[in-house]
């Protein structure tokens, strides 16, 4: 029930781990990370504590400097390696976390196997990745919008993609997330505290938000209109 992203200069791996034990008190079933080196995103992802990611990863050695976590509490789809997040498309090119439900993912889910896609989890999160997929017009903010439209329910997303490896992207729908704001870095977070050993500015979203993070940029716009979004950058002065 957790998500924290980095994009910047520094290896992503340690930050996201410790950013992800940060949210530890929201409660989780499993945790997962996935790191692009600038062309590629490879997933590290588990059942179980934070620890039991940290050796896995530390074994695989993801490098990078943008990725995204999550920690889990399953909703659909018992606890498993294969359910926890990041979850990813058919070419490996999207890679996404989830907080929340998605209510209809169900129908969309039955509309992409007949369009032959091959699940790998049994959670609701993962058609997102698949639409993303296969909506993708070579813009991934105009694409995560429109996917946005096709899905119901309560979402805070991570995304990245190896298309545009420069950026990550955050939508808040019914689902808390905020943005750390750093000097060549940027975060993701559910909450303050997985970003504030980090930055003390910090934009929180609000429903119907998009995020556009690069390592020297966050802009907000609507998620609905693409109209820019001015929110109040917060100075947070508790530890
Ligand atoms: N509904 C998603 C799942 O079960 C996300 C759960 C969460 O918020 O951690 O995988």
């Amino acid at each position: 029930c957790g998500i924290m992203g980095y994009i910047g200069f520094r290896e992503a791996q340690p930050i996201l781990i410790n950013g992800l034990r940060k949210l530890e008190y929201r409660g989780y079933d499993s945790a997962g990370i996935a790191i692009c080196d600038g062309s590629s995103i490879a997933i590290s992802k588990a059942k179980g504590r934070i620890d039991v990611l940290e050796n896995q990863t530390n074994e695989s050695r993801l490098h990078g400097s943008i990725g995204i976590g999550h920690t889990r509490w399953a909703t659909h789809g018992r606890p498993s390696d294969e359910n926890s997040h990041p979850h990813f498309d058919q070419t490996g090119k999207f890679s996404i976390v989830h907080n929340g439900i998605i209510e209809n993912y169900l129908e969309l889910k039955e509309e992409l196997i007949e369009r032959g896609v091959v699940f790998t989890s049994e959670t609701d999160t993962e058609v997102i990745a698949h639409l993303l997929s296969e909506n993708y017009d070579g813009d991934l903010v105009t694409t995560v919008q429109k996917v946005a439209t096709k899905i119901r329910g309560a979402f805070a997303l991570g995304v990245m993609s190896e298309h545009e490896p420069d950026k990550l992207i955050a939508v808040r729908v019914a689902s808390p997330l905020i943005i750390g704001v750093g000097a060549g870095e940027n975060f993701i977070g559910s909450d303050i505290p997985a970003v504030l050993e980090h930055t003390r500015d910090v934009y929180v979203l609000e429903d119907y938000d998009l995020a556009v993070l690069t390592k020297d940029s966050v802009s907000v716009m609507s998620l609905q209109t693409n109209e820019p979004i001015e929110r109040d950058l917060m100075r947070i002065e508790w530890d």
